[in-house]
């Protein structure tokens, strides 16, 4: 925690206010402080708009929307201290809001306590998962329920069954339909507002909604608001990127699909979106600005037009696939793809490098194979069903990744790539070639069962080709190291990556653990040095893998430092339960999470070898 810091009165007080207007001139030191998780939101409205935003939830259960100059590098569960301004109002009207808007002058991270829960938490490991969620319709005096309980109970038993067979019956979606609730009418449609209000209402009359991971709290008829959306929810990080759940959403539409989609929110994901090139053309470098996104345009998928399939990045984050259902692709291959809508250990998706970025993160083509007829939920264009087979391609980020747009963009393959996105399937006989020549993707035959996808790389492409789990297609461990190959590290014990701290270019920085997030940061190329052993010298800075001072003690800092030969920088790597030791040549000890900490941030040192998972790193 920090010390020496007040954190001053949040009611969104007249103190608060007062201090703001008369000291907002003086600088940002004296600003009014206000300290929390943050937390992202999701407004969607019927028309088809959109709005996302960022917003603090206070250890008292306030919450705030914050407005930031530029894009904050923060991500939802991130414990934050910030100063800030109350900031203008959005305008009368607009609808769908969490709480009191404040502009954000600076803002730090900090770590705490829940941080290592959250972590904890997100061992899901493709184990069943039993998720308890609820909805509740709200009544204020003079108004009626918009949904009834047995309504109600059908769409949580529709959702309930989405999400068994979405997660291939990991996860159960285990739903209450609580009766109707009274509650003053609150001062606004916000969504916090309205939460807090009814958690309290319900509080008083006996009724715990605290059991739930998320509520969805559903507006009455003619409320006597017009700033209502059709749903509103605070979005979560998903498993793979270290889960927490949005706790709560909100609701004027009550159709199953808007509990499935503002759910999937509250789990950690964005919206299914597609790719606009223009007519002939399926994909441009830069796509999130060269290709200017359809918000909701995958009409096969929940998170975009209806009751369909998740893609292959969704599933993937979501961790229901897992092990080497997805396979990352540099070097040419040929792979047989289960279709996404089947529970299968094969091979279900392919993730390959475009050699684009979005917010800094590289950037995959993701390929699977649809095959609706194995499924119920089968959204398609224009309300009909999708009764077609074929390849769909999105791209989107690492699955691991937890922050930047996270929305997947669905390439529109039809011949001609009309960009309609009715029809965006590749399909047999039929190539994709990235206009950046850096692969083509080919389907060579499709069945009911399975589709024969060849990917190719000029020059036969580069490295290993790798499931998610870290073991070879086909069975197997990955060949040790290679030189010149690219490879992540990360740490047995936490399953989290060697890291350079905020992508720091400079000399003399320890390196940490860290969320494994896909950024160049995390990125090592294995140089050959002396005697078998390596440099690994950071894609990102450029700089190598170095034991401050050629220290031989044990604590000994590592850090990254210009490439100099010296054997400070040297490290043998050997087979050691189930990853690799790294062995410093010159001191002869092995690379070290310190104190076997699973944090993100814990300091990576030199510690006598033991053979400790906290010393033996997967090669990804
Ligand atoms: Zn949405």
């Amino acid at each position: 925690m920090q010390s020496g810091r007040v954190v001053r009165g949040i009611g969104g007080t007249g103190l608060t206010l007062t201090l703001a207007l008369a000291l907002g001139c003086s600088g940002a030191e004296e600003l009014p402080v206000y300290e929390g998780e943050l937390r992202m939101f999701s407004v969607d409205h019927a028309d088809g708009t959109h709005r996302m935003g960022y917003g603090l939830r206070t250890a008292d259960g306030q919450s705030f929307e914050l407005a930031f100059e530029g894009e904050p590098s923060v991500k939802p569960g991130d414990h934050v201290i910030v100063q800030a301004q109350p900031a203008d109002a959005l305008a009368s009207g607009q609808p769908g809001q969490v709480g009191e808007r404040l502009q954000v002058r600076s803002l730090e991270v900090v770590k705490s306590e829940s941080d290592l829960v959250t972590s904890r938490d997100a061992l899901v490991n493709g184990t069943p998962r039993t998720v308890r969620v609820a909805i509740l319709p709200l009544v204020f005096p003079g108004t009626t329920a918009r949904i009834d309980v047995n309504t109600a109970r059908q769409r949580l038993d529709t959702v309930s069954a989405y999400y068994k067979e979405l997660s291939y019956g990991a996860w159960t979606v285990q739903g209450d339909a609580l009766a109707p609730l009274n509650l003053a009418k609150p001062a606004n449609c916000n969504l916090d507002t309205i939460a807090n209000a009814a958690r309290a209402a319900a509080r008083a009359a006996g009724r715990d909604l605290s059991v739930y991971a998320h509520v969805g709290f559903v507006i009455p008829n003619n409320p006597g608001f017009t700033d209502c959306a059709c749903g509103l929810a605070w979005v979560g990080r998903p498993p793979a990127a270290g889960n927490s759940f949005g706790d709560g959403s909100l609701y004027t539409c009550t159709d199953p699909n808007a509990f499935a989609h503002e759910f999937g929110h509250g789990f950690g994901l964005g919206h299914a979106s597609t790719a606009r090139c223009g007519t002939g053309s399926a994909y441009k470098p830069n796509p999130y600005s060269s290709c200017p996104p359809d918000e909701y345009g995958n009409a096969f998928n929940t998170m975009g037009g209806g009751l369909g399939h998740m893609n292959a990045f969704q599933k993937s984050t979501m961790l229901w696939l897992d092990k080497c259902n997805n396979v990352r692709v540099s070097r040419d291959a040929t792979y047989d793809l289960v279709p996404i809508q089947s529970a299968s250990n094969g091979i279900q998706s392919l993730q390959i490098p475009t050699g684009d970025t979005v917010d800094g993160r590289p950037l995959y083509f993701w390929v699977e194979y649809r095959n609706p007829a194995l499924a119920s939920f089968n959204a398609g264009p224009g309300g009909a069903p999708e009764v077609n087979t074929g390849v769909h391609v999105d791209v989107a980020q690492d699955f691991r990744s937890d922050g930047g747009n996270r929305n997947p963009l669905l390439l529109d393959l039809a011949p001609n790539y009309p960009n309609t996105h009715r029809d965006p399937r590749l399909t047999s006989g039929r190539t994709f070639q990235d206009p950046n020549g850096r692969v083509s993707i080919s389907v060579v035959s499709q069945s009911a069962d399975k589709a024969s996808v060849r990917v190719t790389f000029p020059g036969g492409g580069s490295g290993t080709n790798t499931c998610s789990d870290g073991s070879l297609p086909g069975g197997g461990t990955a060949p040790g190291p290679q030189p010149g190959s690219v490879v992540r590290l990360a740490a047995q014990h936490s399953g989290k990556c060697m890291d350079v701290p905020g992508s720091n270019l400079g000399s003399g920085t320890q390196l940490q653990q860290w969320s494994c997030n896909g950024t160049n940061a995390q990125a090592f190329r294995l140089q050959a040095a002396a005697g078998g052993a390596f440099n690994l010298v950071n894609v990102n800075s450029g700089k190598c893998l170095d034991i401050s001072n050629s220290s031989t003690d044990d604590f000994g800092i590592v850090q990254q430092w210009d490439c100099n030969g010296t054997n400070a920088q040297a490290f043998r790597l050997t087979s050691s339960g189930g990853g690799y030791s790294l062995a410093n040549v010159n001191s002869g000890k092995c690379v070290d999470v310190q104190s076997a900490s699973i944090d993100d941030g814990a300091k990576l040192v030199q510690y006598s070898c033991h053979g400790g998972t906290n010393q033996s790193w997967n090669l990804r």
